[in-house]
Formats: C-alpha cells, sequence, structure tokens
C-alpha cells in the first residue's frame, strides 16, 4: 500500500512538473477559463471537437503540482473520447473523489484513478477537479469569462 501510494506520488509530481497536453490550439471549437480561489489555480482550455468527439485537448495554467497534474491525466485520458463518454468519465471521478463510500470504476477513470489519493485531503478537492469542472462548462458551451469553481 505505501508503495502504491509513493508511487502514485510520484507519477503526480511528474505529471504537476511536466504537465502534458500543455499549450494553445491553434482552431479550438470552446475556449474556458477555470479559477479556484482557495489555491489561486489557474486555467485555459482548449477544447476542439469534431463529430461529437474531443478531438484535442491543450490547456495553458498556473497553481499548483495538483491542479496542474490533474489537468495532464485528465486530457491524456479525455481525447479521442466522445463528448458523452467524457461526461461520464467527470460524472464518476467527480462522485469518487468527494464521495469515500463510493467504489471507483478503476477502468473507467483510466490514468485519472490516480489522482483519487486526494480525496484524503479535501481542501485539495477543488485543485483536482478544476480541470474537470472547466471541461464541462466547455463542452456546456458556457460563454461566462471566468467560470470560477465555487462550492457545490
Ligand atoms: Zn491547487
Amino acid at each position: 500500500m505505501d508503495y502504491l501510494r509513493e508511487l502514485y506520488q510520484e507519477v503526480i509530481i511528474d505529471h504537476g512538473k511536466n504537465p502534458r497536453n500543455t499549450g494553445i490550439l491553434e482552431h479550438p471549437t470552446a475556449i474556458q477559463k477555470g479559477y479556484n480561489p482557495l489555491c489561486g489555480d489557474k486555467v485555459t482550455l482548449f477544447v476542439a471537437l469534431e463529430h461529437e468527439r474531443i478531438k484535442d485537448l491543450k490547456f495553458v495554467g498556473q497553481g499548483c503540482a495538483i491542479s496542474m497534474a490533474s489537468l495532464s491525466l485528465m486530457t491524456e485520458t479525455l481525447i479521442g473520447k466522445t463528448i458523452l463518454e467524457a461526461e461520464k468519465i467527470f460524472q464518476e471521478f467527480h462522485e469518487s473523489i468527494t464521495d469515500k463510500t463510493h467504489v471507483p470504476d478503476e477502468t473507467l477513470l483510466a490514468k485519472t484513478f490516480i489522482l483519487l489519493g486526494v480525496k484524503e485531503y479535501p481542501a485539495r478537492v477543488k485543485c483536482a477537479t478544476l480541470g474537470w469542472h472547466t471541461l464541462i462548462a466547455a463542452l456546456k458551451h458556457d460563454e461566462s469569462e471566468h467560470s470560477e469553481i465555487s462550492t457545490e
């Protein structure tokens, strides 16, 4: 168990330091900003949809290692998925990280399963969910300039 915990931490530190899929998409179909006032994490997420599928995702962000690692792992997991699949994974992730009694679906969550260790630290849950809320807002074509991630 300690070995796993260490391994998970290593992956999160790696993705936090060197997040994947960073940068600006040249032809996004949606751009969404997200902000977590509790920690100061900021992200601008670029989404390229094609035929109800996430063709590409990129982000520019500033924040703590957990928020950046979460964005990195989320983009790696969701590129190529349909909107419906992405929403299903978001729901599973959100339930798993906020409800300790929920048994997570590891197959569905794929790489993002690693992030669930954060549920032991409730103050950091919003760091881990910032990117996801931002993505869901983008998929819903929420045009609000700053979709502040508030309490739910
Ligand atoms: Zn944070």
